[in-house]
């Protein structure tokens, strides 16, 4: 069997979540046999990559068209004064190859919008660490196409959101929640983000992403979890599928 040729020292690594009856050796090896996209390593993208790269997640495929400055230090905790003016995925790579040398880092210095359909056609799931709504909607689209779960958070001043799609009749799309493509999003660099912040909303998207690998508990599909750290309260609200979508209720996409 595939998962009695772990080694030595990947057991030792991943010993603590081994431990785990929810995960155990099969679920280790499910997840060095997993391939993740990440798009946008930024706030939310650095702890979402390096606790999947930890984790052992097999494969991670980063995609972000751009480069390290000074003012992402605050919160892209996977990049340091060192990575300065270099391409953020071939940063992150760096970073998570010493972290663990054992995983794949495939890094697109690009949009996601122009990615083509072959770099989607191996990814198990896809988690959305963007940061503006015409890559959302893009990468929103390119799931329900492709039958790929989608783990999508967003974080901006003191609150941030965590939402989970998977392309099932009857549960919604991004774009149900978002019905207007003419949405402008809130941008961090004019209204700023608690740093720690996109630290709790990234690690909740890495704990949503292993559960939905590994078919674990209930993962927010089609519930939006709200996160309000001012008064310290969550609050989940159960999102409905829009009749009149364009993306997941056009004749054709069912
Ligand atoms: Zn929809």
């Amino acid at each position: 069997m595939k998962f009695a040729g772990m080694r030595d020292q990947q057991l030792l690594r991943y010993n603590r979540q081994i431990l785990l009856p929810q995960i155990d050796i099969i679920g280790q090896q499910k997840l060095l046999d997993s391939t993740v996209m990440i798009v946008g390593i930024g706030g939310l993208g650095s702890p979402v990559a390096m606790y999947l790269a930890a984790m052992g997640v097999g494969h991670l495929v980063l995609v972000d068209h751009d480069v390290v400055e000074i003012s992402n230090l605050q919160r892209q905790i996977i990049y340091d004064t060192e990575s300065l003016g270099q391409a953020k995925v071939i940063a992150a790579q760096k970073k998570l190859q010493t972290l663990n040398p054992e995983i794949r880092i495939s890094p697109f210095q690009n949009q996601f919008e122009s990615l083509n359909i072959e770099q989607m056609k191996a990814v198990d799931l896809l988690i959305d660490c963007s940061d503006n709504f015409t890559t959302r909607f893009a990468i929103n689209a390119a799931c329900v196409q492709n039958n790929i779960p989608l783990v999508s958070g967003a974080a901006i001043r003191l609150s941030g959101q965590i939402v989970v799609f998977i392309n099932q009749k009857n549960t919604p799309c991004y774009r149900c929640l978002y019905p207007d493509s003419e949405q402008e999003a809130e941008t961090c660099t004019e209204n700023g983000v608690l740093a720690p912040l996109v630290g709790v909303i990234g690690s909740m998207q890495a704990i949503e992403a292993v559960k939905v690998l590994l078919s674990i508990g209930k993962p927010l599909y089609g519930k939006l979890l709200l996160f309000e750290a001012q008064s310290m309260q969550w609050r989940k609200i159960n999102l409905s599928k829009d009749p009149a979508c364009p993306v997941c209720s056009l004749p054709g996409q069912r």
